[in-house]
């Protein structure tokens, strides 16, 4: 498809979605974006209005209009509160196509601002990031000699987009051995993972891009409890990147092609459930493979992917096993937040609190202003940084509040922006599953 009919493909689709919005207004409250510059043309409806009106032909795509979708952290709070039900996720990334397609203000969109790095690095190594764990070596090296602490100082990095990258990446682990004689898989974790004891099931396990190199503990983690569980762990090697950078950056054609690939590949082995550690990766998973979106039937010609998403808290919470295996307490606080896409997409937030109830004397809380960004939001804090450290230092002062020693969240871009603004602090903020691994004797 080339560009002019990708632009016509999405202005179609906003034309018959904006319409759908009654102007209510009941979104507004929720926004993060709007509570922060208390700005119509910051918040859903005025997005939505702007949107309709670009692709009807009757305002232009200028600057402004670019601004104003760049803004918007694509958290989905609106869409979740919505009445009337419009489907503001889809709509965001068609306008994001769309001015990607315009050949008219290219220049001025944070989208097509990316370097030749960027789209570099998005196409050859997000897109097949069994090539990040070429990365894994040298990058465990630097941290072990203190090379990353020193890069973090250098006075000329300071408050530049790099250094935001560096401080964020956490202690990069190696992936799991299997517990027998397996071999060794091209992306560095094994095939499979035998269940432990009696065999109740087998499962898929999907890595992410960024998540398996930065968040290998969570990966580690979900692996030795399914495995103890009684599950049968499949780590396919030919999995990629879900496609979400993609398609929220406004490439919805390579976003629907990564997320088929994953489904075809996952689709070959002997299981019903693929299972997602950050559920960022769920929800572009998910919405693929059911078809709803605009992306899959104008972009896809191929839905029927009949595997079931789940994120992993929601499967462990109703999976057997737990008879068989014992839990050491944890007498501590633990903070929850819940990442957007796992409250307002994949309903799923009540989960991880219910699985981390397994841990006997721990202290569960909600985060206060669960129901706001934390300003990562996938690369948004390296797009906007000013809108989303706002976001951070809210999330940082409810952190403080709550006294807690751990924080638990279920997406690894929030974790890494939050966890990057708590440094000097002995909070750790980990994945659920992490903790209840601990408990469970991983070491
Ligand atoms: S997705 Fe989030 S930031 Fe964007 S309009 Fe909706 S509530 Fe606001
Ligand atoms: S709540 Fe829904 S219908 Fe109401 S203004 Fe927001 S998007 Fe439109």
């Amino acid at each position: 498809m080339d560009l002019v009919d990708q632009s016509e493909v999405s202005a179609k689709f906003i034309r018959v979605e904006a319409n759908r919005c009654v102007s209510c207004g009941l979104c507004l409250p929720h926004c993060p974006t709007y509570r922060l510059t208390m700005s119509e043309a910051d918040s859903p409806r005025g997005r939505i209005q702007m949107m309709n009106g670009v692709a009807s032909g009757h305002i232009p795509l200028n600057k402004k209009f670019v601004q104003h979708m760049d803004r918007c952290l694509t958290c989905r709070a609106c869409e979740s509160v919505c009445p009337n039900n419009v489907v503001y996720g889809q709509l965001i990334d068609e306008a994001r196509a769309m001015i990607i397609a315009s050949p008219v203000t290219i220049k001025s969109s944070t989208l097509a601002k990316k370097n030749k790095l960027r789209v570099f690095l998005e196409k050859e190594l997000i897109a097949k990031p069994g090539r990040l764990d070429v990365l894994r070596s040298p990058i465990r090296l630097s941290q072990k000699i203190g090379l990353q602490q020193w890069l973090q100082q250098l006075n000329f990095l300071k408050k530049t987009k790099i250094q935001s990258l560096i401080s964020q990446l956490p202690p990069v682990m190696e992936p799991c051995a299997s517990t027998i004689d397996q071999k060794t898989s091209a992306v560095g974790w094994e095939e499979t993972y035998p269940a432990i004891g009696k065999q109740r099931g087998e499962v898929g396990l999907f890595l992410g891009c960024v998540a398996r190199l930065a968040d290998a503990v969570t990966i580690n983690s979900a692996i030795y409890v399914l495995n103890r569980l009684g599950y049968k762990v499949h780590v396919p090697s030919a999995q990629t990147c879900c496609g979400a950078i993609h398609q929220h950056g406004g490439d919805v054609v390579m976003g629907a092609l990564l997320t088929r690939q994953n489904l075809q590949v996952f689709e070959t082995l002997n299981i019903h459930t693929i299972i997602t550690t950050a559920s960022g990766c769920g929800v572009q998973l998910k919405e693929g493979n059911v078809g709803q979106t605009n992306m899959a039937s104008e972009h896809n010609d191929e839905t029927g992917f009949t595997l079931t998403i789940t994120d992993v808290s929601r499967f462990l919470v109703t999976a057997e096993g737990w008879d068989d295996v014992e839990i050491a307490s944890l007498p501590c606080q633990v903070a929850v937040h819940d990442p957007c896409s796992l409250s307002n997409v994949l309903h799923g937030q009540s989960y991880p609190y219910i699985l981390l109830a397994r841990i006997p004397s721990l202290r569960i809380s909600s985060l206060a202003g669960n129901d706001q960004c934390c300003g990562a939001a996938g690369t948004y804090f390296f797009d906007q940084p000013e809108m989303a450290s706002k976001l951070q230092a809210d999330k940082l002062s409810a952190v403080k509040q709550s006294k807690a020693r751990y924080i638990a969240t279920s997406n690894i871009g929030c974790s890494m922006y939050i966890a990057s603004g708590l440094q000097t602090t002995d909070v750790e903020v980990l994945h659920p599953v992490t903790l209840l691994a601990r408990q469970m004797g991983i070491q």
